[in-house]
């Protein structure tokens, strides 16, 4: 199928799904203006260490940890969450690290995850109206239908404030601007310095019994890791996951096509993806650096010396705005805007998949983003659904495996799996055992199918509140929390996520010493 010319803006003349509409145009286009010229958040080269470093987890030599929450929010952009959210990832990759002597390639959904897609444009809430009757104010509660939270960079989580503000696209680049300048600061001054795990922040976990729970666990990691060393191409773990230093990559989904247009910049520095195509089975390029005239490292193909006019006249576009992005299970259509913009651009990107993505445009859509077939270029995000995974993984393995396409198989054990709380009709919550049920499924799935699930994807946080408590959002795990205690430390705006102590390891109350949460969970398996 014959495609027409891309462009940053082409996906304007396509039809959009979850669009947002701006009453006032000229501010949207003021506001984008000034995006253009803002500078941007990650480098190009960043972006081809990742696409690289996906390469390894596509064929098994890597596995990717992904997480974070559904749905930042500005007022979240503050010293401690941040630091919680990036501690518990780090000690999630130590725990897989350590279990499946396997790099572990970290993505966070941060520093730019606020848009959010929804089922409905709008929704019916509750609202307090007040009337004064006889001298006398009385309030009463009124349902109202007003626009649905969009995230922070489009609208307000309160019901007031739900009318998409342009100015919140400014507002989404500097939290994301902040943001991920708190983890470059951390991850510069040796706080992710994987010899020393007990720095990472555990004193907000409560109970004295998972306190030591913690510290067992850490200090036979701790002896492990000084006798280990992960194979990393000799660069000492600095780059590949390893024990030394980690690298933290973002990623968000790529919704709100305005603002990754203003962020899609192009690049001649980075020869990576000027090549016609890195088939699998063909040595890959070589990562000898040689210089254009603008006097930029760059990437470019030896022994052949690059013609320097070429790598200049092509140039390739990244998306600066993050490491990688990806497209939601609602915005994947075929002949849709948000394929059209995907299809251009040189970052890795993700592609939810689930049971309504059939096998055949499963294939359709990797033709499109990756013509190329640049090996760890896509990831597939599975999110069947706990009850769903057997049914519908198997035909997307088959259909892909009949292609040359190479794809990191990755499975968000979450989207899946979100239900409604009984206690409370108002909280949508996911039962653990569903996440750990996807994750083990997919895992075996695609064993017997001689393919590798390559990595996980998890909405979770460290966050928790001020007495220290973690967030109460899903049923189960560890700390065995019943759809009663949801109400307790409810905290997301958006879907429902794994907590401290979920996403790692807690006490059985049967007194089984340590019971498998994720992070053990999938060490094992992949140990296996
Ligand atoms: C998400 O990742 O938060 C999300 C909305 O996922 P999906 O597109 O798979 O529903
Ligand atoms: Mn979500």
């Amino acid at each position: 199928m014959s495609q027409s010319a891309w462009s940053p803006s082409s996906w304007r003349e396509k039809p959009i799904a979850q669009d947002v509409v701006y009453e006032d145009k000229d501010e949207l286009n003021r506001v984008l203006g000034r995006l253009r010229k803002l500078p941007p958040l990650v480098s190009a080269k960043e972006i081809d260490a990742l696409k690289e470093q996906l390469a390894d987890v596509a064929t098994g030599k890597a596995f990717l940890l992904q997480g974070g929450d559904c749905a930042e929010l500005f007022d979240d952009c503050s010293t401690q969450p941040i630091e919680h959210k990036l501690s518990l990832v780090l000690l999630m990759s130590l725990i897989i690290l350590h279990g499946s002597r396997l790099p572990v390639v970290r993505i966070m959904r941060i520093a730019g995850q606020y848009a959010k897609p929804r089922s409905k444009p709008t929704e019916i809430v509750d609202v307090e109206e007040t009337e004064v009757v006889d001298g006398e104010a009385l309030t009463r509660v009124v349902k109202k239908e007003v626009l649905s939270f969009r995230g922070d960079n489009v609208n307000g989580y309160e019901v007031a404030d739900r009318r998409p503000d342009p100015e919140r696209l400014l507002g989404a680049y500097f939290h994301s601007t902040a943001t991920l300048n708190y983890i470059r600061t951390l991850l510069a001054s040796g706080f992710a310095n994987l010899h020393k795990p007990l720095d990472w922040s555990f004193s907000h976990v409560r109970s004295p019994e998972l306190q030591a729970a913690f510290s067992a666990v850490i200090e036979s990691l701790q002896d492990s890791l000084d006798f280990m060393k992960v194979s990393t191409g000799g660069d000492g773990g600095r780059e590949r996951g390893g024990t030394e230093t980690v690298n933290i990559f973002t990623s968000h989904e790529a919704l709100l096509l305005e603002y990754e247009e203003a962020f899609t910049r192009a690049s001649t520095a980075h020869a990576t993806f000027s090549a016609p195509s890195t088939r699998p089975g063909t040595p890959s390029q070589s990562r000898s650096a040689s210089r254009t005239r603008a006097g930029v490292e760059s990437q470019a193909q030896a022994p052949a010396q690059p013609n320097q006019s070429q790598v200049l006249a092509a140039p390739k576009y990244y998306n600066l705005s993050s490491h990688f992005i990806w497209i939601g299970d609602r915005t994947r259509q075929i002949d849709g805007a948000h394929i059209e913009y995907f299809r251009g651009i040189a970052n890795p990107i993700g592609i939810k998949v689930g049971p309504t993505m059939a096998p055949e445009e499963l294939v359709r859509v990797l033709d499109i983003i990756n013509p190329d077939r640049v090996a760890g270029k896509v990831t597939v995000i599975g999110r069947y659904g706990a009850d769903k995974v057997d049914q519908y993984l198997p035909a997307h393995i088959d259909a892909v495996k009949q292609t040359d396409h190479v794809v990191v198989w990755q499975c968000d054990a979450m989207h899946g799996n979100t239900k409604t709380s009984q206690n409370d009709p108002t909280l949508k919550t996911r039962h653990f055992s569903d996440v750990i049920h996807e994750i083990s499924r997919s895992l075996e799935i695609h064993r017997t199918k001689g393919t590798i699930l390559g990595g996980v994807h998890l909405e979770l946080t460290g966050e928790v509140n001020d007495e220290g408590y973690s967030v109460t959002e899903c049923i189960g795990g560890s700390m065995e929390l019943e759809d009663k205690d949801l109400s307790l430390n409810y905290r997301t705006h958006c879907d429902p996520r794994l907590n401290y102590e979920q996403s790692l390891v807690g006490l059985y109350a049967d007194s089984k010493p340590l019971s498998p949460d994720v992070a053990f969970l999938i060490a094992d398996n992949l140990k296996a």
